[in-house]
């Protein structure tokens, strides 16, 4: 059979739509699954952002929860120090996440970790900053706050320790001190504040053994959680973001 010229024309052109339609298409699902793996990895970074640390812009707050697991901290016939460590710690981490903080903690549940360990993870996270909570206990009268700062002196960790307790003063509880060093002595340190090397304070978030400071302690749970992380974003802002 013989072809004309038109016809091997029209047969060419269409050759050339069918090869046109065949790459289109794959044009098109080309895009259809690199649109499809862009949404997952969006997907993907939304939902983990906290844990990639994405969109937190500010800086990385480290909070150690005193004791827990077979360590119980303090106690009285009706509570453990470990417990109320940890609710307090969890209320200024949610704070501070708001804030757009980067927030790491030693400890989310009640598990044991051992004193050397929490300034050590601080360290591992690359904190800026770095607080311990606990809760005092006498066996006669004794309420407030009570602030322990590394020893020997250093200036940040001052500023985040008065900047701590000004905030729980303003809350009701009684301004004890803020201290270098330990109870006992100014030349050592708690493992907490030795071992860490951002600027850290641990804190005795009044007297498990006062009535009085329980209340305060319970009634203003999050009042008090909101003054803490209010006094460290002060302290990160003073400290790092001063010359932006
Ligand atoms: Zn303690």
């Amino acid at each position: 059979m013989q072809l004309t010229d038109a016809e091997i024309r029209k047969i060419l052109i269409q050759e050339k739509r069918r090869i046109y339609k065949r790459k289109k298409a794959r044009r098109r699902r080309s895009m259809i699954i690199l649109l499809a793996i862009i949404l997952i990895v969006s997907v993907v970074i939304i939902v983990n952002r906290e844990e990639l640390g994405f969109f937190n812009s500010r800086g990385t707050i480290f909070i150690d929860p005193g004791h827990g697991g077979e360590d119980p901290g303090s106690y009285t016939s009706s509570r453990f120090e470990k417990n109320d460590n940890l609710a307090l710690a969890l209320e200024v981490k949610d704070y501070l996440k708001r804030e757009n903080f980067q927030v790491f903690m030693s400890r989310s549940d009640d598990t044991y970790i051992s004193r050397d360990e929490r300034g050590m993870m601080a360290n591992k996270a690359s904190a800026d900053l770095m607080i311990s909570l606990h809760r005092n206990k006498t066996d006669g009268e004794g309420r407030g706050v009570e602030v322990f700062i590394p020893s020997p002196l250093d200036k940040e960790s001052e500023i985040l320790g008065n900047n701590i307790m000004k905030a729980l003063v303003k809350e009701g509880f009684l301004e004890r001190s803020v201290r270098v060093g330990t109870l006992v002595s100014e030349d050592e340190n708690y493992a907490e504040n030795s071992y860490s090397n951002m600027p850290s304070c641990l804190i005795e978030v009044g007297f498990i053994s006062d009535q009085g400071d329980n209340k305060l302690f319970d009634d203003n749970m999050k009042k008090n959680a909101q003054a803490i992380a209010e006094a460290i974003i002060d302290t990160y802002s003073e400290l790092y973001e001063a010359d932006k």
